[in-house]
């Protein structure tokens, strides 16, 4: 089934202790469709400047990604600078240029508006509404991705917008942030007051736990001896989990968990290597196989 995706689409400039790239395909949304197109088709809304040229856009092409909803204006598309320090932990931002992106309206083109799947990734929570507001059936499932920044500027807002989502994929800062409590179990409890009934907290080189009804499942980082770049890590794990939920077609225990392993083993692969490269290099069956090894690594006998 067709997933729907609005977020960032960048140019990133990186710097890791592997190397260093000016400028990069990058961007939440670009990074979470090339993941979940593995899995299911694509439906992407983002906005990029006329700097972004045709090579640019033959990444996405050939795969099941629809472009339709990639608006094209006049000036330079959004630009971030990151570096990490030598244990890859950290992350010090360098730049943050918004450029077309600080008057991102998004329009969902006319066959958009039937989505089942959909993802509202990391950018204000309004703009993420009004893409609700344009869709026109039920959803199965929405999923949403945000950060510190709109927690602590737009609280109201976005407490308006988690009423109208059921899956909330957020880092263990970000979980006590919006809860207001430590421990991340009672933080679970107070973030489904608000309206998630499944809660995803992203834990970088710790894996990941999913919080959903009367259950917790946890999902390792998967064992890499060399980490090149932690950019979009999280955000290919998003499109590998929402990827894979659309591609099952329903939500429940047993596919919400088989979307931990595939967000899992799709975050594992980008971090590879610089920006999206192992995004587009990647098939099927490399896939099959790290899912199959993430079922070794966790399972024993009582
Ligand atoms: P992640 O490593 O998962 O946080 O994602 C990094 C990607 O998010 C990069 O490719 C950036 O271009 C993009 N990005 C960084 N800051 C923002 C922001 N404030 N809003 C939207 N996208 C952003």
């Amino acid at each position: 089934m067709s997933l729907l995706v609005v977020g960032s689409v960048a140019f990133d400039a990186i710097e890791t202790p592997h190397g260093k790239v000016d400028r990069t395909l990058g961007g939440a949304a670009s990074y979470f469709s090339l993941a979940a197109s593995h899995f299911s088709p694509v439906r992407l809304v983002g906005i990029v400047g006329d700097d972004f040229t045709a090579k640019d856009e033959s990444v996405f092409r050939g795969r099941r990604i629809d472009l339709s909803g990639l608006e094209r204006v006049p000036g330079k598309s959004f630009f971030w600078a990151g570096r990490y320090n030598l244990n890859m932990n950290e992350r010090t931002t360098l730049a943050t240029e918004l450029n077309v992106f600080a008057d991102f309206n998004p329009t969902l083109p006319p066959s958009y508006c039937n989505s089942p799947f959909i993802f509202l990734g990391n950018i204000d929570p309004t703009l993420q509404r009004s893409v609700l507001k344009q869709v026109r059936c039920k959803p199965k499932a929405i999923g949403l991705d945000t950060m510190n920044y709109w927690i602590e500027r737009t609280s109201a807002e976005l407490r308006e917008t988690l009423k109208h989502i059921q899956i909330l994929m957020i880092n263990d800062d970000e979980t006590r942030q919006l809860s207001g409590e430590h421990n991340l179990f009672r933080a679970a409890k107070h973030i489904f007051k608000m309206g998630p009934r499944t809660l995803i907290i992203k834990r970088g080189e710790h894996g990941a736990i999913m919080v959903h009804n009367d259950f917790v499942f946890s999902v390792p980082a998967y064992p890499l001896e060399e980490v090149h770049d932690p950019t979009g890590a999280g955000d290919s794990f998003a499109g590998g989990f929402m990827g894979y939920l659309a591609s099952a077609g329903k939500v429940n225990d047993r596919t919400l968990r088989n979307a931990m392993v595939y967000g899992s083993v799709l975050g594992s692969f980008a971090v590879e290597r610089f920006g999206v490269e192992r995004l587009t290099k990647l098939n099927r069956a490399e896939i099959t196989a790290r899912a199959r090894r993430f079922s070794k690594l966790t399972s024993f006998k009582l």
